[in-house]
């Protein structure tokens, strides 16, 4: 399946391109992070869950990665918070950091190689403004430095916004602070009074949002690298400002592929808090969502179109999962056959193929997830006529593995088991025991048993199976 090559949809190009990486067998990509102020909402994680396809696929497909994903725990946000709090900016951050990657692992999204903090870069910060300074790309306003834009001809190249020529000249005060053109923005702010601010060659300050991205992009990535992810909204200004600061003070191009993940609505609504549709995580699982029925909603939209998040999508995704684990519990707990059965070596081939064919096309994750799901058809067609020989079982799981290795949606120990799954094996087996037995009171006690419990026992050719309800 060699020749089935990676391809993104790269933003920057509006093109879909086969993907190479700058260093052999290596791809390096750089993540817009949260700011850590707050629990992330299911908008914020349904991007990190497509970065998190993006790692997994470029790993399935052979290359070692690199990922770095920022936390931005400097901002108006996080600053205005902590003082509500009454704690330090930094004891503040801790807490929601602590809180982030506990979601992340209650999604299976994941970790990063690294996540750089900003208040740990502030030196390469300043470093990369006093280049731009001495490039002639900045000008002092009061204390605060700025990005002057039209020093940037590239600039707009990613978003293709083209701003309206009347604001350019205009002084415009906005964020308090005094620009020349409503375009350019802060890479320095000024320090102020109740506000954390650090001495640094360039003045006493703080860093902009957009300059701690570009800054630890460089310092962890070099100056160029492979991949740039984030959220439509990322777009402009963020991006591109992204891109001005960095191919302004390197001369060189920042990423070579732009990839973005489109908005998610719930209920077919913008999500906002005043409506009562705004969700963080921990409130859906509160309200008794599993977190891997969660995880199936979220990607199985391919990331570019927009996600309407609905509670109907959610049961769905719930009935989608239990159809996968009863086929898998099905497959391991049927006896082997001694013929081959009704599904071949190419036939599981053919999976592996089509699956990563969605994979390949920009990340096409309800391509793969109909490929996962045709074969689990088969599979269960395939065991109620007969069922499958031990080789072809043992390829099913292996193929099932490879699947699971991007898609992370599989029970959680073994190929099935969950938690009293070998109870209710060995249940099945002592009932069958009983039938061989002619002891049908205790067969029936036990069916009775299982019953209470949701499961239901098959009688199939080959022996019997059970799924719960
Ligand atoms: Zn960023």
């Amino acid at each position: 399946m060699d020749d089935i090559r990676l391809h993104f949809y790269n933003t920057l190009t509006r093109t879909l391109e086969p993907f190479e990486s700058l260093e052999e067998g290596h791809a390096r990509f750089y993540t817009c992070g949260p700011t850590v102020y707050n629990f992330s909402h299911i908008g914020n994680l349904r991007t990190f869950l497509f970065e998190d396809i993006l790692r997994r696929t470029l790993k399935l497909f052979g290359w070692r990665v690199t990922q770095v994903m920022n936390l931005t725990d400097i901002d108006d946000k996080t600053i205005r918070s902590a003082n509500e709090a009454g704690v330090s900016l930094r004891e503040f951050t801790d807490r929601f950091i602590q809180a982030f990657f506990e979601d992340l692992d209650t999604l299976r999204i994941e970790r990063a190689e690294h996540y750089p903090r900003a208040t740990d870069y502030i030196p390469q910060m300043a470093e990369l403004v006093k280049t731009l300074e001495e490039g002639g790309h900045t000008y002092r306003s009061g204390d605060s430095i700025y990005y002057r834009i039209s020093t940037f001809p590239a600039y707009g190249k990613l978003s293709r916004i083209r701003l309206d020529k009347n604001l350019a000249g205009a002084r415009v005060d906005s964020d308090e602070y005094e620009k020349e053109d409503a375009r350019d923005f802060v890479l320095w702010k000024a320090a102020k009074e109740n506000e954390p601010s650090w001495e640094t060659e360039i003045g006493s300050g703080r860093p902009g949002w957009h300059l701690e991205c570009s800054a630890m992009a460089m310092s962890l990535l070099g100056e160029t690298f492979d991949i740039h992810t984030g959220g439509v909204d990322n777009i402009f200004p963020h991006h591109e400002n992204e891109i001005a600061q960095s191919e302004g003070a390197s001369g060189e191009p920042f990423a070579r592929f732009w990839l973005h993940a489109e908005h998610l609505n719930v209920e077919s609504e913008k999500m906002a808090k005043s409506k009562g549709n705004f969700f963080t995580l921990r409130e859906l699982i509160e309200r008794g969502h599993d977190p891997l029925v969660i995880r199936y909603l979220l990607m199985s939209v391919p990331y570019r179109q927009k996600l309407n998040f609905t509670f109907d999508g959610l049961h769905a995704a719930e009935q989608a999962l239990e159809r996968i684990a009863n086929t898998l519990r099905r497959l391991e707990h049927t006896p082997d056959a001694i013929d081959q059965g009704a599904m071949s070596l190419a036939d599981i081939k053919a999976f592996l193929r089509h699956f990563r064919e969605g994979l390949a096309d920009d990340l096409n994750t309800a391509k793969a997830l109909a490929a996962l799901h045709t074969v689990l058809r088969q599979v269960n067609t395939a065991l109620d006529s007969g069922g499958l020989s031990a080789e072809i079982k043992q390829a099913l799981f292996g193929a099932f593995k490879e699947a699971d290795s991007v898609l992370g949606i599989f029970p959680e120990t073994g190929t099935s088991s969950t938690g009293d799954d070998d109870e209710i094996q060995a249940l099945v087996e002592e009932r069958t025991e009983a039938r061989k037995n002619k002891d049908f009171a205790r067969s029936d006690a036990i069916r009775d048993e299982l019953a209470t419990r949701n499961i239901v026992i098959e009688d199939t050719p080959p022996g019997p199976v059970w799924r719960r309800q």
